[in-house]
């Protein structure tokens, strides 16, 4: 974030300390260590490794060069809330998976494309790590790509590789169910006991791509098997600590440790229902009791999944329980920096693709929180940085570096 976008953070900071309500909290926000937040905050490179806004773009023909109130990111939101760098998931669900996904895939990268250009005076697509530093170098935002669902890759190395060339710099393997690739956390039960012999092949192209492999929502079984066999270090893109929310999309303190040891990185997850127990138990709940709603909304919005979902959020938000706090997610950071050290944590929001946020934290303009809350716990300004990019970074040349031609 570059120095010139320290009168939007003024205002920014206008906002929060008249609002101070949006903390949810009894601390009230300390103008001093706000202005030294926001200075770290600036000189950061700071990173989302996950949100979901391409599938609004895709499917509600969203502009993201303008704000608009459909999605949580848009690249005026994101130079407000010093976003540097955004990982755009192209997502292909796995009820897809047999209706020739890669199209879908295709079609999506090819509105990435598209949008971007259209605004070339803020962003620009990145497709390394030195990208990334050269386009914050410029005050610009940095794109890229990764894909949530690696069906599209439809079994075929040759595709894999054509998605590579096509700029996608991690692929998260599955998703909520199983795949050919390997089992989902989320899967009523295994269908390789970890991952398929396609899965690891897989893994074994994208090590020698240089493409990241991205461990969040697969199965504990196929996280121990892509331990055992990349080469290069991995990440779990938008996962939180089970220690802390025990849902299997978590990662266990052991894995955690194998991630570390590995020279990976854990992108905390901003999903209340991944970082708040409590929280995730009351929206099941209310999941539950809005069933009867959610049918017919089904109905209603029958050929426009995305219309369906904005209008089952919209039903979600008035009977779902309170969002938790922002010191939640802190919370997860401090853990898995007690448990290995500094380097290995970072930040994947899922905004775009969770149905509720902490407080403070609804949209892409909450980021310099973060920064706030980790300076008001004792992190040093260095530290800081690794989390918001830093260790991110280093994970990403890491695995450019193992590259094999
Ligand atoms: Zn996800």
């Amino acid at each position: 974030m570059k120095l010139t976008n320290r009168r939007v953070y003024a205002i920014l900071f206008m906002i929060l300390f008249t609002s101070v309500s949006l903390l949810q909290s009894n601390d009230a926000i300390d103008p001093k260590l706000w202005e030294k937040a926001l200075k770290i905050h600036d000189e950061a490179i700071v990173v989302d490794t996950h949100t979901d806004t391409p599938m609004i773009m895709y499917h509600r023909n969203i502009d993201i060069g303008k704000r608009n109130e459909k999605t949580n990111v848009d690249l005026v939101r994101m130079k407000e809330g010093g976003l540097d760098a955004v990982f755009f998931a192209v997502f292909v669900s796995n009820r897809q998976d047999k209706d020739q996904p890669s199209k879908l895939a295709l079609e999506v990268i090819d509105r990435i494309y598209r949008q971007v250009d259209q605004y070339p005076g803020l962003a620009e697509m990145a497709i390394s790590a030195a990208d990334i530093e050269r386009i914050h170098g410029s005050g610009k935002r940095a794109i890229l790509i990764g894909m949530e669902n690696g069906s599209p890759v439809e079994g075929s190395l040759a595709l894999l590789r054509d998605f590579y060339r096509l700029g996608v710099r991690y692929i998260t393997l599955t998703h909520g169910s199983n795949n050919d690739i390997c089992d989902s956390s989320t899967d009523e039960k295994p269908q390789w006991n970890g991952l398929s012999p396609f899965g690891k092949e897989a893994v074994q192209e994208m090590n020698r791509l240089g493409m990241m492999v991205d461990v969040s929502h697969i199965s504990d079984q196929a996280f121990w098997d892509v331990m055992k066999l990349s080469s290069a270090p991995v990440m779990a893109s938008h996962s939180c600590v089970r220690a802390i929310c025990d849902s299997p999309r978590n990662l266990t303190d052991d894995m955690i440790r194998a991630l570390a040891k590995n020279g990976g990185v854990i992108q905390i997850n901003f999903f209340s229902a991944f970082l708040d127990q409590e929280y995730g138990k009351k929206a099941e709940e209310t999941e539950k009791m809005l069933k009867p709603v959610r049918e017919k909304l089904r109905e209603q919005y029958k050929n426009d999944r995305s219309g369906f979902w904005a209008a089952y959020m919209e039903e979600f938000q008035k009977n779902g329980p309170q969002s938790p706090s922002i010191d939640v997610l802190i919370n997860h950071i401090d853990h898995v920096v007690k448990l290995v050290g500094i380097d290995y944590v970072g930040l994947g929001s899922d905004f775009d693709g969770a149905s509720d946020y902490p407080v403070g934290l609804k949209d892409v303009t909450g980021f310099p929180l973060i920064t706030y809350k980790l300076l008001e716990r004792g992190y040093s300004p260095e530290n800081i940085k690794k989390i918001l990019g830093g260790n991110f970074l280093r994970v990403f040349k890491a695995v450019e570096a193992a590259r094999q031609n």
